[in-house]
Order: C-alpha cells, then sequence, then structure tokens
C-alpha cells in the first residue's frame, strides 16, 4: 500500500491507495498513536509523512518513512486535485485554512510563500468555545448556520447613516464592533458563532485577495479542513473573495493536499 500522511496542528489526514482507488480518512491529533498502529500492521507498504507533527508521527512507526516538507507536499497535492477536477491553471494562489491560515502563490510551477495569518480554523474552535462554551467542532458549525450577524459586526452603511459611503456599504467595518455593552447578555449562541466565522472568513479572504494581486493571478484556491462542513464559511469566504475581486476556487477534498502531495511522490 502507498500512503501519505499529513499529520497537523488539529488533524492528522491520511490519503491511501488500495486496489487503485484512493481513500481518504482523517483523525483527532490526539490519536496520532491509532494512525501509527494503523500503519505499523499494514505490513508491507510505502509511507510519506508532511506536517508539523511529522516527527512525532515517525517517532512512533516500525519502519522507516520518507519525510517531506509541508509546503512542497500540498503544492504537489493541490496539483493532483485541480487535475482532478478538470481545472489546469498556470497561476494561482492557495489558501489552506487549516489550524492557522497559510498563503501560497503558484506561477509556472513555482511555489512560493507569501505570507499568511493566526486567524484560522484554530481560532474559530477556539474563540467559538471561549464565548459561548461549546466544544465539538460539528455543533459549532451547525449552529452558526442558524445565526446571523445582524446584531453584532458594524457595517460600513451603518457608520454613514444618511449618507452615501465612498465603498460599499454592506462591507464590514468593524467585527463585532456594534455596540454590544447593552445586549451582551441577550445575544444567542447562533448570533456568536455565526460572527466568530464571519471574522475568520473576511479575515482570511481579506488577506488573499491583497496577496493574489502580488502573484498575477485572480483565482484563489482555497484548501483546508476548515472548510469541513461548513457552508457558512464557504459563504462568507466565497462573497468577500468575490467582493473584492478576485475568483473563489473551493477543492474536492482540498483538506487532504498535504496528504496527497506526499502520497504523489512515492
Ligand atoms: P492542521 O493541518 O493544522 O491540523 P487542518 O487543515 O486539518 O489543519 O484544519 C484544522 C481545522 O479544521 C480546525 O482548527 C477546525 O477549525 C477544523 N475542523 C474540521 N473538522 C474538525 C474536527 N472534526 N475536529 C476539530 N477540528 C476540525
Amino acid at each position: 500500500m502507498i500512503v501519505g500522511i499529513d499529520a497537523g496542528g488539529t488533524l492528522v489526514k491520511v490519503a491511501y491507495t488500495r486496489k487503485g482507488e484512493v481513500h481518504f480518512e482523517k483523525y483527532p491529533i490526539a490519536e496520532i498513536e491509532r494512525v501509527a498502529d494503523w500503519v505499523n500492521g499494514l505490513g508491507d507498504s510505502k509511507v510519506c509523512v508532511t506536517g508539523g507533527k511529522s516527527g512525532v508521527l515517525i517517532s512512533l512507526l516500525d519502519q522507516p518513512a520518507q519525510e517531506m516538507v509541508e509546503f512542497e507536499a500540498t503544492h504537489l497535492g493541490v496539483q493532483v486535485l485541480l487535475k482532478k477536477m478538470g481545472r489546469l491553471e498556470d497561476a494561482y494562489l492557495v489558501t489552506n485554512v487549516g489550524t492557522g491560515t497559510s498563503i501560497h502563490c503558484i506561477q509556472n510551477n513555482v511555489h512560493e510563500r507569501l505570507g499568511g495569518t493566526g486567524v484560522g480554523g484554530g481560532t474559530l474552535i477556539g474563540l467559538s468555545h471561549l464565548l459561548t462554551g461549546v466544544t465539538r467542532y460539528d455543533d459549532i458549525v451547525d449552529l452558526a448556520r442558524q445565526g446571523s450577524r445582524e446584531r453584532i459586526d458594524l457595517k460600513v452603511k451603518h457608520i454613514y447613516e444618511g449618507k452615501e459611503p465612498p465603498i460599499s456599504g454592506e462591507l464590514t467595518a468593524s467585527n463585532f464592533g456594534q455596540n454590544l455593552f447593552a445586549i451582551s447578555e441577550d445575544l444567542t449562541k447562533e448570533e456568536l458563532l455565526a460572527t466568530v466565522i464571519g471574522l475568520v472568513g473576511e479575515t482570511v479572504s481579506t488577506v488573499s485577495v491583497q496577496a493574489a494581486h502580488q502573484c498575477n493571478s485572480s483565482t484563489i484556491v482555497y484548501i483546508g479542513s476548515s472548510f469541513i462542513d461548513n457552508p457558512l464559511l464557504k459563504e462568507v469566504v466565497t462573497s468577500y473573495t468575490i467582493l473584492r475581486g478576485s475568483v473563489p476556487l473551493f477543492l474536492d477534498n482540498g483538506e487532504f493536499s498535504g496528504a496527497m502531495g506526499a502520497m504523489s511522490v512515492l
């Protein structure tokens, strides 16, 4: 068997081929030993590991495994997944919204990291938990879908009352920026969670669109597990990216880009 593993800050992503078919699995990082046990039980196999926790995983393996730099693995994996979707792009930006957010420019097959932001999936979970007490990722994204940001976010049109604003009035002037002191006790979990996702989505898309100018590309490929079962984050990122003049593209199985890239070198 051929196995690519991306051991990240929050989740371990696994891609493997069995009978010519690619399979994907993901596990919480707390279960890294379970992943190692599974690999150790495979017998004759080739394994390549990437991600920040690759050293930890390799130390748990019985057999030697290949190791790969995370950004290189992600770049290769994105190419494979783009091809599977029938997309052939010469220049594009990749924004990986993992625990944190990392932004890369790919031009003529050359890859360069442009930067990132500490606002990412970890912020989504952490801030959500602090504000509402909700712990599970699935619950956070489900409740957020039912919430409105109307009472919490301050929009440009709220500031330019009775006057035409110089930029779209629908843009957020300040996330969590309304006068919340009077209503803080009254806000629902759904509203708070929707606003956290708004903050994360608008931050990653704003930074991405600015980086896209440096990359001579209008296509922004969004990947990372923060988009899993999270239609609200996709919606915020899509509308903000389009509003700011770029074209968003969500890769099918994009959260497995690193694992796919690691597998593709074997
Ligand atoms: P990393 O490689 O840093 O682990 P990922 O691309 O796997 O990053 O994304 C991690 C983020 O994915 C989390 O911060 C969280 O927002 C989101 N996520 C999706 N599914 C889960 C899950 N089952 N448990 C925890 N976080 C999840």
